[in-house]
């Protein structure tokens, strides 16, 4: 009798463990009628955010790009990458038309942790020593004249107001960085304040080692990806960032934007910076353990969009659910498992080694047939063991339901881009392709989730628009992309390369 009672309460608990993600999964449903409704929601978002300043969730910040690369650029010119921990700084050698990228070089820094607790100049001083060991290594035969300052584009993977194509103030921290933590905080962005002058800051530590390089171009990411993209397909019209953050940027007509009181450039384009991440809509699939991840997380009511879709957060609705699947139906056993119960960042703004989205992309593409890379990530992650295969189906099943939210949700926010511009309907007899750059983590290692994007935009948008569509990845496009910037603004435009 005792084992037979013993039996029903166990099953009992699976039973509840499986309700507990039946409701999760109710919570998250994406059919195509409420993806629509985002994409509308968010086209509707992209009119009041281009209509006036704060006039909406999505900032829709005017980027003061009005021409993007068209394969003329020529000369030698530098990038720096920021967006993490680490940074990147670029050589590329232009060639012009005919030769277009003849040489490029890169290398990535890490920053060394004696410096996270330095100053702001002291960090912006190791980038600058860095840029100028760099451009130590240039080959003799590419020195310019003397008289020729080197030039900068600067990839900054943040929301900045930008008051030029070369300069901008921060409007916030994103991705789990905040500046409120800066003196318990050992991340980089401790050294940075709202509303800084981010090219001024690097700017002034060039001048105090004696570097002569000046920024001419101040990117976002996405505007990167998108500059990169169009300079080796003239049909790209957006970039998107599906990566830690999530973002889009496209190409908007000039006269479609109300709040910019400037000259109509000659381009008559301008290229818009959406900050999508900050999209909110009563539309989306919002559960439970999103609002509870949203309010212990550093920007609480921010970034909602992004929340549902980034790398940042992914892992850790699975943790959260997971979580609540040990607490109350002893998912694992009688005792939670120690490790589910650490999030994924502490309130000072410092990640912590825990589950995070790599480790649930492995889970979720598990192909053994035992689902043993399950068990591994398990067990060397979460410190848990002994799971049955029913147990590992039940956890690829919850990845598959965040992935495919987040997958999915990304697919309407393109669609909305396209309505937008007018590229989601086919025009009489033409055949316009509109092609949009992708890039980010997400989208270059997590299969399941590229594939679903790809496949749910097909679906919204129909078969015949879908096949002018054409989704392409562009391969760290962000970096190159500010190199070609740097040089389309460059201050000796005109003058001739020799
Ligand atoms: C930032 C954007 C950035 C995106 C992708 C977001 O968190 O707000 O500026 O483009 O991440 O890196
Ligand atoms: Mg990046």
């Amino acid at each position: 009798a005792l084992v037979v009672h013993h039996r029903m309460k166990s099953s009992g608990k699976w039973a509840q463990a499986q309700s507990i993600l039946k409701d999760f999964e109710e919570k998250c449903g994406t059919p195509i009628s409420k993806l629509k409704q985002v994409a509308d929601a968010m086209n509707v978002e992209m009119h009041a955010g281009l209509a006036s300043e704060g006039g909406s969730k999505l900032k829709m910040i005017i980027s003061y790009v009005d021409n993007l690369p068209t394969g003329d650029e020529k000369g030698l010119f530098y990038a720096l990458d920021l967006g993490g921990t680490n940074f990147r700084v670029l050589r590329v050698h232009l060639g012009g038309k005919e030769h277009r990228v003849v040489k490029q070089e890169f290398e990535e820094v890490s920053i060394p942790p004696h410096l996270m607790t330095g100053s702001s100049d002291a960090l912006f001083d190791y980038i600058a020593e860095a840029l100028a060991k760099f451009v130590a290594t240039e080959s003799e035969g590419l020195h310019f004249s003397p008289e020729r300052q080197r030039e900068l584009g600067f990839t900054f993977s943040f929301p900045v107001r930008q008051t030029s194509i070369s300069s901008g103030t921060l409007i916030k921290w994103t991705k789990g960085f905040s500046i409120e933590d800066a003196v318990n905080s050992s991340n980089l962005y401790s050294y940075f304040a709202v509303g800084q002058d981010v090219v001024g800051e690097l700017t002034k530590a060039m001048e105090r080692i004696g570097l002569d390089m000046r920024v001419t171009a101040l990117v976002n990411d996405t505007i990167g990806t998108l500059a990169g993209g169009r300079y080796n397909n003239p049909d790209v019209v957006a970039a998107v960032i599906l990566g830690t953050g999530t973002n889009a940027a496209y190409v908007e007509r000039a006269h479609a934007i109300p709040k910019w009181h400037g000259l109509l450039p000659k381009s008559g384009d301008m290229v818009i910076n959406m900050e999508w991440g900050n999209f909110r809509s009563s539309h989306l699939p919002i559960s439970e353990y999103d609002e509870a991840l949203d309010i212990e997380s550093l920007n609480p009511g921010e970034q909602i969009f992004e929340k549902l879709i980034s790398g940042m957060y992914l892992g850790e609705v699975v943790r959260r659910v997971l979580y609540k699947m040990a607490d109350e139906a002893a998912f694992f056993g009688d005792t939670i498992p120690e490790k589910l119960k650490i999030p994924f960042i502490l309130r000072h703004g410092k990640m912590r080694k825990t589950f995070l989205t790599p480790h649930m992309s492995a889970m979720h593409q598990d192909t053994s047939p035992d689902l043993k890379i399950v068990a591994t990530k398990l067990k060397d992650i979460l410190e848990i063991s002994n799971t049955s295969l029913k147990m590992r189906k039940v956890i690829v099943e919850l990845c598959d339901i965040v992935a495919t939210r987040g997958a999915r949700l990304s697919a309407a926010g393109i669609a909305g881009i396209l309505k937008k511009i007018g590229r989601d309907t086919l025009k009489d007899g033409e055949k316009q392709k509109s092609v949009v750059s992708l890039d980010g983590g997400l989208y270059e290692h997590y299969t399941k989730f590229r594939t679903c994007m790809e496949n749910t935009l097909t679906e919204l948008l129909g078969e015949e628009v879908s096949e002018n569509i054409i989704i392409e990845h562009s391969n760290d496009g962000s970096g190159i992309g500010a190199a070609l910037l740097a040089a389309s603004h460059s201050q000796y435009i005109g003058i001739d390369e020799s």
